[in-house]
C-alpha cells in the first residue's frame, strides 16, 4: 500500500464501484479525491484548484458554490422534505417548476413530466413512443431510431439508443426495435469535396432510405441531441435538422431532441431547439435544470399528446408510469432557483458575450500539430486530436493520446475531458468569465504541447 494514500482514496480503491470509469486502471492510479468547490474551481483533498472545464459532467451551470441554491434546497427541506405526484397529489413547488420550465420551453411543449435522471427521461420517452402508437391503433409503429455516436444513457432502452461501442458490447444492447442512422459530423464523414448542405442533404436521404427500408407504420420515433456530447460534441450542419425534420413528418415519426446537455444554456439559447430550428414533439432535459446539485430531470410534450395520455387514463384509469421521485420538492425548489438566477442575472446572454472566447480560443489551435478539428458553438466546443489531419487519421486508441492531454491538463489545474477517439472536450460552467476561459484555454494549449 502506498503511505502516502489517502483514506478517501484508500476507502474508494476499496468499496466503490466507480461508474463510467477504467476499473482495473484505478488499481493503480486515482482517483482524484475532490473535497469542495469554489466559483468554477473544484479543489482536491491536497489543496490543489482546478479550473473546471466541464462543469462535472457538463451540468454544473452555475458552478460549484452558489449559495442560493443550497439555501433554496435547505429552506425546503424544513418545509416539505418529501412529496411525490402519484394519485393525482403534489407538492405545490413541483407544479410551480412545471409552469416555469413550460414558460421557457421550445413553443408547442405544454407539460411537464419530472423523472430523476437524462437516462430515466430518455427511457420515459422511449415507452411514452410506444405507449401513444398503442394508443393510437397502431401498434406495429414501434421502431427507435438515434443516430451512431448518440449518448443518450446507459439503461436498457436509453443504453439502446446510445451509438457508442462501450455502451452496447457485453451489455447485450441495442435491445431488439433500436436502430442508428448517420452522424452528423462533416469533416470526419464528409465525402471530399462536399458541401455542408450537400452532406445534410445525403443524410437526410439517409435517414428517409432507413425508414423506408423498415416500413414507415413501424417507425415511432427518433432521438437526437442537438449538439451530440459524450459522442464527440459534434456540431450538426446548419441545415441538418431541418432537412431531417421534414423526412419525420413525411412519416409521421416523432421529433425526441435529448436536450441533456443543450438545455438551460448551453448553445447560448435556452434549448439547443431554439439554437437549431428543431420543433420536437418530445423534449428530455436534465443536468443544469438544477445546475446538477440535485437530480432531475424531465420530459416535455404539446398538448396533441397529453390529450391522447388523458383519452388513454380514462380507457386504463391510470397513466401507467411515474417515479417515486417524480416532482422531488426539493429538486423541484433547487430547479426554480435555478432558473430565477438565469433569469436575474440574464444568464444567457452572458454566456452569448463569452462564447467567443471560447470558439475563437478553441479554434486559434486548429493548426496545432496534434488537432485534427476545433469545433463547438456556445459554452461546448472540442479539439477532436488527429495523426494526419488532412487525411482525417486518428491516432492509435491504444496510444492513449487524448488521456495524456487530459494529464497533462490536471497536472496544470485544468480539468478538461477525453471522449472516444481522442477528443478533447470543453463544456465549463455557464458562468465563467472571459479572463478564466483564457485561463483554461491557456492551460489546455500548454497541455497539447507538452503531449507533443
Ligand atoms: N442524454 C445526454 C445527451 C447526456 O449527455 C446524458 C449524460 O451525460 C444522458 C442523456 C444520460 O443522463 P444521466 O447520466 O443523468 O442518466
Amino acid at each position: 500500500m502506498d503511505p502516502s494514500e489517502t483514506l478517501a482514496s484508500r476507502r474508494d480503491r476499496a468499496f466503490h464501484l466507480h461508474p463510467s470509469s477504467n476499473l482495473a486502471a484505478l488499481r493503480t492510479e486515482g482517483p482524484l479525491v475532490i473535497v469542495r468547490g469554489d466559483g468554477v474551481h473544484v479543489i482536491d483533498e491536497a489543496g490543489n484548484r482546478y479550473l473546471e472545464g466541464m462543469a462535472g459532467l457538463w451540468c454544473a451551470g452555475l458552478g460549484f458554490s452558489e449559495r442560493r441554491l443550497a439555501e433554496a434546497a435547505y429552506r425546503q427541506m424544513l418545509e416539505l422534505p418529501f412529496y411525490h405526484a402519484f394519485s393525482n397529489k403534489v407538492a405545490a413547488v413541483s407544479a410551480e417548476l412545471a409552469e416555469r420550465i413550460v414558460g421557457v420551453a421550445p413553443a408547442g411543449l405544454s407539460r411537464v413530466f419530472f423523472a430523476n435522471s437524462g437516462s430515466e427521461a430518455n427511457d420515459s420517452a422511449v415507452k411514452l413512443a410506444w405507449y401513444l402508437s398503442n394508443a393510437v391503433g397502431r401498434p406495429e409503429k414501434k421502431k427507435i431510431i438515434s443516430r451512431r455516436r448518440a449518448y443518450h444513457g446507459v439503461t436498457v432502452a436509453s443504453g439502446s439508443l446510445t451509438g457508442l461501442p462501450f455502451a452496447h458490447g457485453d451489455w447485450d444492447l441495442p435491445a431488439p426495435r433500436f436502430l442508428h442512422t448517420e452522424t452528423p459530423h462533416h469533416w470526419r464523414y464528409a465525402k471530399p469535396g462536399e458541401s455542408e448542405e450537400a452532406y445534410a442533404e445525403r443524410l437526410a436521404a439517409e435517414l428517409e432510405r432507413l425508414i423506408l427500408a423498415e416500413g414507415p407504420d413501424t417507425v415511432a420515433a427518433f432521438f437526437a441531441e442537438p449538439v451530440m456530447g459524450a459522442g464527440g460534441v459534434i456540431v450538426p450542419p446548419a441545415t441538418y435538422f431541418e432537412r431531417v425534420q421534414r423526412v419525420l413528418t413525411k412519416y409521421e415519426v416523432l421529433m425526441v431532441a435529448d436536450e441533456v446537455i443543450c438545455g438551460f444554456g448551453r448553445t447560448g439559447q435556452m434549448f439547443g431547439s431554439q439554437t437549431f430550428g428543431i420543433r420536437p414533439d418530445v423534449l428530455t432535459c436534465a443536468k443544469m435544470m438544477t445546475s446538477g446539485y440535485v437530480p432531475m430531470s424531465a420530459m416535455l410534450v404539446g398538448d396533441g399528446i397529453y390529450r391522447t395520455l388523458e383519452q388513454q387514463s380514462e380507457k386504463l384509469g391510470v397513466f401507467g408510469h411515474g417515479f417515486t421521485y417524480s416532482g422531488h420538492p426539493v429538486a423541484a425548489a433547487v430547479g426554480l432557483e435555478t432558473l430565477r438566477i438565469y433569469e436575474e442575472r440574464d444568464l444567457l446572454a452572458h454566456v452569448r458575450r463569452v462564447a467567443p472566447v471560447l470558439q475563437e480560443g478553441l479554434r486559434a489551435l486548429a493548426d496545432h500539430p496534434l488537432v485534427g478539428e476545433a469545433r463547438g458553438i456556445g459554452l461546448i466546443g472540442a479539439w477532436e486530436l488527429a495523426k494526419d489531419r488532412d487525411r482525417r487519421e486518428s491516432f492509435d486508441p491504444k496510444a492513449g493520446v487524448g488521456a495524456q492531454v487530459v494529464k497533462n491538463a490536471q497536472k496544470r489545474g485544468a480539468i478538461v475531458r477525453v471522449l472516444p477517439g481522442d477528443i478533447i472536450a470543453f463544456s465549463p460552467p455557464l458562468i465563467i468569465e472571459a479572463h478564466e476561459l483564457r485561463e483554461l484555454l491557456a492551460r489546455a494549449e500548454a497541455a497539447l504541447d507538452e503531449t507533443w
